[in-house]
């Protein structure tokens, strides 16, 4: 190896889902919404005055960080936003992971908290999830860095009631606690309301679930001011344009239309409901999902085949191969039309393979 090269710093990267280049497929292997995003979204890129794009964005992005407070009943300065949560979940470990002990986080959750710990070289643990994958709080009790819990958690689907967040945060008082909650708004109640407690929370959210924009690149921090101002230190010190003039125009129009958010998501829920009961017929079983998705194994057949056999059929779900999850599929929650596509195919194969 040359001497440059072992000065090159080396990361696994997360592997995110697959965008497949063909149009005409049934894609339920990212948690995207299946639906379009608000009309005035639409509205609002259709009139975007592209003189806007000869000048830097507003280094403060206020007019969105004001439409999310507004809406969310917060100060401004309690909000801050990113290029999608991934960009403010990084951001948070490099700003609030700066303890020599270990940060804590699920063996089973979000793939990308332990890429973001080794790049950052932030000492981390992952005490394990239950054998029904629900996490043990108790688990989080001892003295750490940090801790790191998505709720509901990815990719169980699985959603603690705020009770047990409480409990996470009465025993981690010193440290900073990051409820991620991509998921929070197909059925959970959100940590929001823990706020004015605990100085030490931070709630992080999405645009890219319950408001389909996945492709626009929004996600929102809530805390403590201090919280924020930190994390907006850092941000200026990488950054100061990480928000571009039309994810700040389209946020804002999206966060405004509550009526077509609600009804969204609440489709959303309805379909996974049904969609439940249609697995349960068919042998397959699964934690009981607060999500846009399930995650869903069955005894007879291998996850990984059934991945494959949907794939060549341009119906894409997701299969992650670590140990644990291997016999797991997760399925995102597609419109109805789609749904009903997923459980047609998913019939006959289980005759052929003499299932259920
Ligand atoms: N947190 C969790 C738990 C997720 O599943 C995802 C989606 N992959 C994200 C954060 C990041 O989403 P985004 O960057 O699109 O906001």
């Amino acid at each position: 190896m040359k001497t440059w090269e072992s000065y090159i710093r080396k990361v696994d990267p997360y592997v995110p889902g697959e965008q497949p280049k063909e149009k005409n497929v049934i894609k339920l292997n990212t948690n995207e919404n299946p639906y379009p995003p608000a009309p005035g979204v639409v509205k609002a890129l259709e009139a975007f005055d592209t003189d806007y794009l000869r000048r830097y964005p507003d280094p403060a992005v206020s007019r969105l960080t004001s439409a999310l407070a507004q809406n969310y009943g917060l100060k401004q300065e309690q909000v801050f936003v990113g290029v999608g949560s991934d960009d403010v979940l990084a951001m948070s470990f490099l700003t609030f992971f700066n303890s020599e002990k270990p940060i804590l986080f699920p063996d089973i959750t979000y793939s990308f908290y332990d890429v973001w710990a080794k790049l950052y070289r932030i000492p981390y643990e992952t005490p394990a999830v239950d054998e029904s994958f629900h996490i043990r709080k108790e688990d989080y009790y001892k003295e750490n860095g940090g801790v790191v819990i998505a709720n509901p958690n990815a990719p169980t689907s699985i959603y603690e009631n705020l009770d047990f967040i409480r409990d996470i945060l009465d025993h981690n008082r010193d440290v900073i606690v990051i409820v991620d909650e991509a998921y929070i708004d197909f059925g959970g109640e959100s940590a929001i309301s823990l706020l004015p407690e605990y100085e030490n929370l931070l709630v992080v959210q999405t645009f890219s679930k319950s408001r389909s924009m996945a492709g626009m690149r929004i996600g929102y921090a809530m805390g403590n001011e201090k919280l924020i101002k930190a994390l907006s230190d850092v941000k200026y010190s990488f950054n100061s344009y990480t928000m571009n003039q039309t994810s700040i125009s389209l946020g804002v129009e999206a966060v405004k239309d509550v009526d077509y958010f609600n009804k969204t998501r609440n489709q959303i829920i309805s379909t996974r409901e049904k969609s439940k009961e249609r697995l349960k017929e068919f042998g397959f079983s699964f934690p009981d999902s607060k999500s846009n998705f399930i995650f869903a194994t069955h005894e007879m057949i291998d996850a990984g085949e059934l991945f494959e056999a949907l794939k060549k059929e341009h119906i894409f779900v997701r299969h992650f191969t670590g140990e644990r999850i291997k016999d797991y599929l997760r399925i995102t929650i597609g419109t109805e039309e789609e749904m009903d596509a997923f459980f047609s195919f998913v019939e006959g194969y289980l005759k052929e393979k003499g299932g259920k």
